[in-house]
């Protein structure tokens, strides 16, 4: 049994709460929202009073945080200041890779072993214990990062020194982004076309067309059974959290001089309609956008 701290407990860092303490683990689990604290109790984790109480005693401290400053003030406040130094400390958190960089300095200057290991996978793979970690930390320190993500993991990969968790996971949601505004564009076309969507996706599925963004999530309702589509567009990876991710994609191209046109595009796509008010719709509804159809979403 590991004793694991848990801070930040919204849609992901619930379903890892909940599947480390069904694993048999002991989980000092803290949210600001006492609502998601009381959900994971529920689920067998212990509630922490305080980011503080929560790190106090832990073998590995877990950050899932919004975005970077919530991470650097967890860490300023809690984490350094009241974690034993002999915890090993993994934010899973999506951030900057200066973020990461930045706090894992910090944190190695204190005494202590550091990782960041954003995922891939999802609300639902983070509910079923199926994440795919992409971590960034000093390679002998990888087999005790590796076993510390294992409950909650299908995949644990290791990308690089620190903040190379961080990149990886800003690159892949990247071509996840452009991906599904192409899936998204294709059936909108097809539907023009008089072609059935359906069929589409039959055809495209074992064409060259083949995507995750097509095959295993894709936005036309009816093909995937457990895509978002099927469900309103709803509690899947929301159209606000894609646009923060082509941010952050932009941001890192802007500090290397690297070309992303494809992503500037997206990024702006992402943020029209999620002015449009659909912040919260996963990011597969952008196909309603581009059929003219917003009226089908709730
Ligand atoms: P969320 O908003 O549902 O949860 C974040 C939680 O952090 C909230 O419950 C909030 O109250 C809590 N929080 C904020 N500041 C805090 C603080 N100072 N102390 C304690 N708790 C605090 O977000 P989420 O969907 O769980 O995403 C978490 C991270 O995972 C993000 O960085 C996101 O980019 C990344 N991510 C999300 C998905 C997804 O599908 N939702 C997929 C991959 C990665």
């Amino acid at each position: 049994m590991t004793r694991y701290a848990l801070i930040g407990l919204g849609n992901m860092g619930g379903g890892m709460a909940a599947v480390l303490a069904k694993a048999g683990h002991q989980v000092q689990a803290f949210d600001l929202s006492p609502a998601a604290v009381g959900r994971a109790a529920d689920a067998g984790a212990e509630p922490a009073a305080s980011a503080a109480d929560a790190v106090a005693g832990a073998d590995v401290v877990l950050t899932m945080l919004p975005a970077g400053a919530h991470v650097r003030q967890v860490y300023d406040q809690a984490v350094l200041p009241h974690a034993g130094r002999d915890a090993l400390l993994i934010d899973c958190s999506t951030v900057d890779v200066d973020t990461a960089r930045d706090v894992a300095t910090l944190a190695r200057e204190a005494g202590f072993a550091v990782a960041d290991a954003p995922v891939s996978g999802g609300v639902t793979a983070a509910a079923a214990g199926t994440l795919t970690f992409m971590v960034g930390c000093p390679e002998p320190l990888f087999p005790n990062v590796k076993a510390a993500l294992s409950p909650m993991a299908k995949t644990v990969a290791r990308a690089g020194e620190a903040g190379a968790g961080q990149a990886a996971k800003i690159c892949n949601n990247l071509l996840l982004g452009v991906s599904m505004i192409g899936v998204c564009e294709a059936l909108a076309l097809a539907e023009r076309l008089e072609l059935d969507p359906e069929r589409f996706f039959e055809i495209a599925s074992a064409s060259s067309g083949q995507c995750w963004s097509l095959t295993s999530y894709c936005p036309w309702p009816g093909p995937v059974a457990a895509a978002p589509s099927n469900r309103g567009y709803e509690g899947g990876f929301a159209v606000a959290m894609m646009l923060k991710d082509l941010k952050l994609a932009q941001g890192a191209a802007a500090s290397v001089g690297a070309s992303t046109p494809l992503a500037a595009q997206a990024e702006a796509l992402y943020a029209l309609f999620d002015r449009l008010g659909y912040g919260e719709k996963d990011f597969s509804s952008l196909l309603q956008l581009l059929r003219g159809r917003l009226d089908t979403l709730a």
